[in-house]
């Protein structure tokens, strides 16, 4: 639990922040909204508003901790049970969350905190969901796609594309089973794995020739065949980042031109590779977006979910839920800060290095600093330090 003076202090500056804050929503009264306290996201749900006054009137008399809303739009908002609210249809959501990602950086400041690495990699798979998914295999136009830093470690993807909004739970999960590659029969890309045949010469076993996709075949075949092509031509790095071992990344690009041709005529066997079916699974699951399958469940496929309201203050960093407008610029501790004024005293017990607002402050060990508010808020929202 949040300790009560972390709370009273945080609860002030977010009083601050939504005396003067317009947040606007569309569609706002067929959405579902649910508020909560610093420890539970979710206390009370089912409320809905009329317009965006409504709201911010609201938001500055009660100062919920955290806002959430739902991607649903309903008849009757305010409806319990769930199914008398009229379900018109949801929004596409996507969750990206850098503890997701399992990043060897988070063994050492721990997958609560985030570090520009965690923020970098993160980063890369909303890329990846907008450039290498929606857009051109579910030919989603850029427009309908919101992107918004969640206020913590990742990002949130809104689809406001009508082909979509009727989608049950059922056609959700298909299209979260795509784009994370969950359940791909690899037999189906290469036909040949794993088969052996009788080497006419010697009169030995062998494994028969890998044949597998071309880059111009629809689906993940011809994106995995053109991801392991575009791999090829950067070079090692962008190999290793498909979860290629150094070894075979640099044997894989010393022969990248005869690999490149096979792969071009549907023959993967240019350089002999050990553990074939694991290898091309762990590459094929490199191009594949990093989204749990417990956030696919209950964010991507559940049709009632409620996710933070951007604009609003996320409760575990005083940070903003920021609608995003360009994700390549976009450096989210800088401009999704609040609370730049100021300074405070606080009791450090330990806290990982913190980049924020473009300095940098830490590590600190059983320390007591003045620190900048902002900073002194989202380490007392980390629960690693207390007012002083
Ligand atoms: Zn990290």
């Amino acid at each position: 639990m949040l300790d009560a003076r972390s709370a009273r202090f945080a609860t002030l500056k977010f009083s601050e922040f939504y005396r003067s804050a317009h947040i606007t929503v569309d569609r706002i009264g067929g959405k579902e909204f649910g508020f909560g306290d610093f420890d539970n996201t979710i206390a009370k749900r089912h409320i809905g508003f009329r317009d965006a006054k409504t709201l911010n009137a609201y938001l500055a008399a009660a100062v919920p901790a955290s806002v959430s809303f739902s991607s649903a739009f309903y008849k009757d908002p305010e409806g319990r049970p769930m199914e008398s609210k009229g379900w018109l249809g949801s929004e596409l959501v996507f969750d990206l969350d850098a503890s997701d990602l399992h990043l060897p950086c988070q063994l050492a400041h721990g997958r609560s905190w985030v570090c520009q690495t965690c923020l970098d990699s993160v980063k890369r798979e909303a890329f990846k969901l907008v450039d290498d998914f929606l857009v051109p295999d579910f030919a989603i136009p850029k427009s309908a796609i919101r992107i918004n830093f969640s206020g913590n470690r990742g990002y949130h993807i809104h689809v406001a594309d009508e082909r979509f909004y009727p989608l049950k739970t059922k056609e959700r999960e298909q299209i979260t089973g795509y784009i994370t590659a969950r359940g791909i029969n690899m037999k189906a890309f290469f036909p040949t794995l794993g088969e052996r045949a009788v080497d006419e010469e010697s009169g030995r076993p062998r494994n028969k020739a890998l044949t597998g996709p071309r880059p111009d075949d629809p689906g993940w075949g011809g994106k995995l065949a053109r991801g392991v092509v575009s791999a090829l031509n950067s070079g090692e790095e962008a190999l290793v980042s498909l979860n290629v071992d150094k070894t075979t990344a640099r044997k894989l690009v010393r022969n990248r031109a005869n690999v490149i041709m096979g792969i071009t005529m549907g023959n993967w066997d240019k350089v002999n590779i050990e553990h074939k079916a694991d290898f091309w699974t762990g590459v094929l699951n490199g191009m594949a977006v990093g989204q749990t399958s417990s956030i696919d469940k209950n964010v991507t496929s559940g049709t009632e979910h409620l996710i933070r309201l951007p604009g609003t203050v996320h409760p575990g960093t005083g940070l903003m839920a920021k609608p995003v407008a360009d994700l390549g610029k976009f450096d989210p501790m800088k401009e999704s800060q609040l609370f730049a004024k100021g300074a405070v005293r606080v009791k450090i017990d330990k806290a990982p290095e913190l980049g924020i607002g473009g300095e940098t402050f830490g590590p600190f060990e059983k320390e007591t600093k003045e620190l900048p508010t902002a900073v002194a808020l989202y380490m007392m929202l980390k629960r690693v330090a207390v007012l002083a």
